[in-house]
């Protein structure tokens, strides 16, 4: 190096220099401040590796002034929806986006996304076509439906389904499924809102059908059935079988529905989810209408699906909310590859499956392999770091199956100089953001839900968040 350059690199203002100098001047008062701090870091680096400009510029001002220009450059090229690593062993994640794609759904996502489709074009006639057509062959294959037709999300396939078949009556529910989803999803405050005049049954432990039968009356239009998602009863507790409440519509000339709500497709009872409903048995065993959600158990888009019996599936569609309701093209082409991967058995490529049906012996091998990657690493350098395996439990998450635990074994770090909470917030807050999850005083990694191809990437942030 130069004489020249060193002089100028000794001319580049430090980070804190260059934090008082946006503070005084109140720069970016609404971002993030460890985002700001990331940002002048970048942009002092380039400045390092590309000195030409402070080769030339001798006033430190103007030096502040180009940094300040190259920072807000940087902001504002950061998305505000990113790609993060979750490293919480949590599958369904609904703060991370849920289910992650299965690649055949991206490959759908650009091709269709890319160009022009025959979404609303009928390629035989040569003439206009209907958008709800799209996977509803697929889905009556899978489920066993006469119709099947796909909206926004199964909040909007829950309320359109009760706007169009109980407006102006009642539906029958039992005291035990009033419950709220998440994200203030409450099956009483959206009866009321789709006009269905709400008729509990039973108590919150127990109904039976018999509570159901002299509930019906002249204004009763539906039962409606809810799968209590996120919570259990357990104990002294009994609803009928959905056989049962099926063959009492049918001899009141009532509507049968069921919100199952997460929806698996696949039998995972060997994942220890054996009381998850699926859309097909509910429809074998005699319900009119079902709706489930497209990006839990199915583990494809976000989407709310809606089969059943034709001529009830036909009402919905003719219902002017469906305008409202309905999804894009993208949502289609993701959930068509997803659903044709059910019908070739092709689980393995199902990301969400896979991570739920990883064995504890592949579990534990994955992380044996992820420990030794760290430590490498790390080197004989950072003394103070200590990468260890304990046993744990991932969660199936999506408001799915909340009391089943799949055994995995996790990656803690602990690092001398850092608390769990320093680090956690080092790790969320890294260029690729990293969330994880604090158990006995440490910070620990589940790899469950880590992408293979993101490994990389997790050792890389784990390294430079306790380095700098
Ligand atoms: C999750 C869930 C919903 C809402 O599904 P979204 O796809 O998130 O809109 C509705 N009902 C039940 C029973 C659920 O589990």
């Amino acid at each position: 190096m130069t004489e020249v350059s060193r002089t100028h690199l000794r001319r580049i203002p430090s980070v804190e220099r260059v934090l008082k100098f946006f503070h005084d001047k109140r720069a970016f008062p609404d971002i993030d401040r460890a985002a700001v701090r990331d940002a002048v870091r970048e942009a002092l680096a380039g400045l390092r590796e590309h000195g030409a400009r402070v080769e030339t510029e001798t006033d430190p001002d103007y030096l502040l002034a180009d940094i300040e220009r190259a920072v807000a450059e940087r902001l504002a090229e950061r998305p505000g929806l990113r790609a993060v690593i979750n490293a919480t062993g949590v599958v369904l994640h609904t703060n991370l986006g849920r289910a992650p794609l299965p690649a055949a759904a991206i490959a759908a996502i650009g091709e269709i996304g890319r160009g022009y489709s025959n979404l609303e074009y009928d390629l035989t006639a040569g003439k206009r076509g209907k958008r709800d057509v799209h996977c509803e062959s697929l889905l009556c294959d899978l489920l066993g439906a006469e119709a099947a037709v796909v909206v926004n999300n199964c909040a909007a396939a829950v309320f359109l389904i009760l706007d169009t078949l109980g407006n102006g009556g009642e539906a029958v529910i039992s005291r035990g499924e009033l419950v709220e989803i998440g994200g203030g999803f409450r099956i009483p405050d959206v009866m009321r809102k789709s006009g269905v005049g709400l008729r509990e049954v039973g108590t919150t432990n127990r109904t039976r059908l018999a509570d159901y039968e002299t509930a019906i009356g002249p204004e009763t239009k539906m039962i409606v059935r809810v799968h209590p998602s996120n919570f259990r009863l357990l104990g002294f507790a009994e609803r009928p079988a959905v056989a049962d409440l099926a063959a009492l519509a049918k001899a009141r000339g009532l509507v049968f529905f069921e919100d199952i709500g997460s929806g698996a497709i696949e039998d995972l009872s060997a994942q220890g989810l054996n009381d998850e409903p699926f859309a097909a048995r509910s429809l074998a065993d005699g319900a009119d209408i079902v709706a489930f959600s497209g990006d839990k158990l199915l583990g494809g888009p976000q989407a709310g699906i809606i089969a059943g019996r034709q001529e009830l599936v036909d009402r919905v569609r003719r219902n002017p909310l469906m305008r409202m309701l309905r999804v894009d093209k993208l949502v289609y082409a993701a959930l068509e590859a997803t659903l044709r991967l059910y019908r070739n058995r092709a689980f393995g490529e199902i990301p969400a499956l896979a991570m739920l049906r990883q064995s504890p012996t592949d579990a534990k091998a994955r992380a044996e392999r992820f420990a030794r990657k760290l430590r490498r690493a790390f080197g004989g350098e950072a003394v103070g770091v200590d990468v260890t395996l304990m046993r744990g439990d991932s969660l199936v998450g999506g408001g799915s199956a909340p009391h089943v635990k799949l055994p995995t074994t996790l990656v803690a770090l602990n690092v001398d100089g850092f608390s769990p909470e320093d680090l956690e917030t080092r790790l969320r807050r890294a260029e690729m953001p990293v969330i994880v999850r604090i158990e006995d005083g440490r910070v620990v990694l589940d790899l469950r839900t880590v992408l293979p191809e993101q490994e990389d990437r997790l050792a890389t942030e784990v390294l430079r968040s306790i380095s700098r």
